[in-house]
C-alpha cells in the first residue's frame, strides 16, 4: 500500500495511490496519516478498502509529505562506506546520529529554499524508515515489527552551517524545506528487499548519486534496535538512514546548489521527488 497526503499546505487530506497510479481520497474514512493512525486499528482497515470505491483526486493536485505531525526526525550520518570516504571521514565504529528539525519537512515536489546567506547547500538522497509503534529497547530480530513503512527523503544539508560553525550538525540540517519527504509511505510488503534498492539523485539532469542500499554499513533493523537503546521511537517518527556517495561536498572542486537548479531523486519502489531551488527572500 502507498499512503500519501495531498492538498495545499495546511489543508492536506489523507489518500492512497491505487494500482493504476491514481490518487484516491481517504478522508471519508480516516482523519489523517500520522502516528496515531499508524499505530491504531485503522491502518489495517484501510488495507481492506476497495480503492476503486474511493473518490479520485484531480491530476495536478499537490502531494505533501506522507506523514503528518512527525515527532522526531532522526538521521544517521556516514552510513555508506563510500560516502564516508568522499567526506574525508572514517566509517564510524557505531552509528552517528543527529536530529533534523521537523519544521524542515516539506512535500516531495515543493521548492527548496536556500537560506539568505547560504553558499554551501547540498543534496543527500536517503531511505527513510517510518515507525509504526512505540519502540523501546527492541532487539534487532524484532525491529521490523515496529516499522510501518518506508519513504524517500532528500536530507538537504548546508555544509558551512554543518561543519564550519562549531557544535552539532543540526544547524546545517534543519533549514525550512531541507527535508522533502515522500511522495508515499510505502508498506514493507511493497518495498521488497530494502537491502537492495537503487538510490539515485540527478542535478539538472546529470546523475550525481547512484548507489544501492546494499552498501549501507548499518542496516535498517540494526538502526531501529540501536536508536531505541537511547530514546523511545514513537509512531510517526522518521529515521533517515544516510546517503550514498555523490554529494556536492565530495566533488572536486565541491559543488553546491544554486537558484534555478533542479533535483530529481528516487529509490526503487518508493517513487520519485523533484525540487526546484529558490533563495529565500522576505
Ligand atoms: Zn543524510
Amino acid at each position: 500500500m502507498k499512503l500519501l497526503r495531498f492538498g495545499q499546505v495546511g489543508q492536506e487530506k489523507p489518500g492512497l495511490l491505487d494500482e493504476e497510479g491514481n490518487i484516491r481520497d481517504l478522508s471519508g474514512h480516516i482523519d489523517e496519516i500520522d502516528g496515531n493512525f499508524l499505530s491504531g486499528d485503522q491502518f489495517a482497515k484501510v488495507r481492506n478498502l476497495d480503492a476503486s470505491s474511493l473518490p479520485k483526486v484531480e491530476d495536478g493536485t499537490r502531494i505533501a509529505e506522507p506523514v503528518a505531525g512527525v515527532g522526531k526526525f532522526i538521521c544517521v550520518g556516514l552510513n555508506y562506506a563510500d560516502h564516508a570516504q568522499e567526506s574525508g571521514m572514517d566509517v564510524p565504529p557505531e552509528p552517528v546520529l543527529f536530529m533534523k528539525a521537523t519544521s524542515a519537512i516539506s512535500g516531495p515536489y515543493d521548492q527548496v529554499e536556500l537560506p539568505p546567506e547560504s553558499k554551501k547547500s547540498d543534496w543527500e538522497v536517503e531511505l527513510g524508515v517510518v515507525i509504526g509503534k512505540e519502540a523501546k529497547y527492541v532487539s534487532e530480530a524484532d525491529a521490523m515489527d515496529y516499522v510501518a513503512g518506508f519513504c524517500l527523503i532528500n536530507d538537504l544539508s548546508e555544509r558551512e552551517y554543518q561543519l564550519e560553525k562549531a557544535g552539532q550538525w543540526v544547524k546545517g540540517k534543519s533549514c525550512d524545506t531541507f527535508g522533502p519527504t515522500g511522495p508515499y509511505l510505502v508498506t514493507p510488503d511493497e518495498v521488497g528487499d530494502f537491502n537492495n534498492l537503487n538510490v539515485w539523485l540527478e542535478l539538472n539532469g546529470e546523475r550525481v548519486q547512484d548507489g544501492s542500499t546494499e552498501t549501507m554499513v548499518y542496516k535498517v533493523p540494526f538502526l531501529v534496535h540501536y536508536i531505541s537503546q537511547f530514546m523511545s521511537l514513537q509512531p510517526g517518527d522518521i529515521i533517515s538512514t544516510g546517503t550514498p556517495p555523490g554529494v556536492g561536498l565530495g566533488m572536486k572542486p565541491p559543488k553546491f546548489l544554486q537558484e534555478g537548479d533542479v533535483m530529481r531523486l528516487g529509490i526503487d519502489n518508493l517513487g520519485e521527488q523533484r525540487q526546484e531551488v529558490i533563495r529565500y527572500s522576505k
